[in-house]
């Protein structure tokens, strides 16, 4: 395991403690704690030193995700939405507005992205948001869906349509003709502020456009979508290890038949597969990221196939953990329960499990003759 940002490690320890359950059944995270991690630079560490941030690597900030992931989902969730906020900002916007934003979600401020609309869910070409110029202005006008953190948000990235092109936009959550309607009793990560967010005649100075906008619509998703899936991918890896260790020390001390469950062949088998589970989808996720360092040629299929198969272990080892639990864990709020509510839905976002498949299987196409 890599041994970077111990103490960061250490300060999320601390301040979440034994707190997710609660918050899971409140669904809410404090909402000062989420900013003493922004102002610590904890929430997006990968930002360059030189714009306030922990300039941590894509593996140790894959670590610090699986840490926070075996905590807690939807902290993790926010996690991964202010470091796609900050690499989105990193890739696209000028030299003056990384300079600005950067240092904003390195200093206590909160940040969402928004793709998805209600007819452009995997089909994000489907987009029908608009970034309209007017002047020294921009107006924006669209409907954006269950976009994590937005509840707690200050900047929400909208992607939208940009004249031909394309544009990401920084919205301050607080502008006139901005609705933020948070979705009520979400299934899992109940606690990560997924919300809605209306944007009617949204007018902003056009500065607010990263880099001047007009890049192509799947440049800018498929960008901001790979580092998505590295924290996903990385976050899967923790609730894993939470289900393997929740299993494994109940294996250990709950008796039947006068022995000890993980003495028993067929929950021992559960115990292996939890195991393969933890050492396959870490092994994925320090491959993407040694890709994600180096600036691989393979870095964006890495992503998605980390993403693809940590997902689907962190579904099947969550549903083994309650099955090995049974009642034990059967209870709202259980770290068992957690994950398999939260485990599910990482086959969903950041691409689902069909439309990595897709991805992948065109890779595997590109490299035959
Ligand atoms: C917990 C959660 C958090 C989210 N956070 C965000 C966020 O922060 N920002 C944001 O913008 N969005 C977010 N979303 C939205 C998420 O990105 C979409 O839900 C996701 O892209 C799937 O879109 P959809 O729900 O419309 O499903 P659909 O696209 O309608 O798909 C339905 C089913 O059909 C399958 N399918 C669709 N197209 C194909 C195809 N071509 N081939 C094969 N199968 C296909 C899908 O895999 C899926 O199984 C979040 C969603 C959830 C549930």
């Amino acid at each position: 395991m890599a041994e970077g940002l111990a103490s960061e490690r250490a300060l999320i320890g601390e301040l979440v403690g034994d707190q997710p359950a609660e918050w899971d059944l409140a669904r809410e995270l404090p909402v000062d704690l989420l900013r003493k991690l922004s102002t610590k630079g904890i929430l997006c560490a990968e930002v360059p030193a030189a714009f306030g941030g922990l300039a941590a690597s894509s593996q140790d900030n894959g670590e610090l995700a699986a840490y926070t992931g075996s905590l807690c989902s939807s902290l993790r969730s926010i996690m991964t939405s202010q470091g796609m906020a900050a690499w989105t900002i990193q890739r696209f916007g000028d030299r003056e507005q990384r300079r600005r934003y950067l240092a904003d979600l390195t200093n206590g401020q909160l940040a969402a992205v928004a793709f998805s609309e209600p007819e452009a869910g995997s089909d994000l070409s489907a987009m029908r948001t608009r970034i309209q110029s007017s002047g020294d202005s921009v107006i924006i006008d669209g409907q954006k869906m269950w976009i994590t953190g937005a509840r707690y948000a200050d900047l929400i990235v909208v992607l939208g349509r940009y004249g031909d092109g394309a544009a990401a936009a920084m919205v301050p959550a607080d502008t006139p003709g901005v609705r933020v309607e948070p979705v009520t009793d979400p299934m899992g990560c109940r606690a990560a502020g997924h919300s809605h967010v209306r944007l009617d005649g949204v007018r902003l100075p056009a500065s607010c456009v990263l880099g001047g906008g007009g890049q192509a619509l799947s440049l800018l998703f498929t960008t901001a979508l790979s580092y998505g899936r590295m924290s996903v991918a990385w976050g899967c890896v923790g609730i894993v290890r939470a289900c393997l260790s929740a299993a494994a020390s109940h294996a250990k001390r709950r008796e039947q038949s006068g022995k000890p469950l993980a003495q028993h062949q067929l929950v021992a088998r559960h115990l292996s597969e939890l195991l393969i589970a933890e050492q396959v989808s870490t092994r994925v996720c320090e491959y993407a990221s040694r890709c994600w360092d180096s600036a691989s040629a393979d870095m964006v299929m890495a992503a998605v196939l980390a993403k693809h198969v940590s997902a689907g272990y962190a579904a099947r080892s969550a549903a083994t953990t309650v099955q090995v639990l049974a009642s034990a864990g059967a209870t709202d709020g259980h770290v068992a329960a957690r994950a398999y509510r939260d485990a599910k839905l990482m086959e969903i976002i950041e691409g689902s499990n069909e439309i990595c498949q897709l991805v992948l299987a065109e890779h595997a196409l590109a490299t035959v003759p």
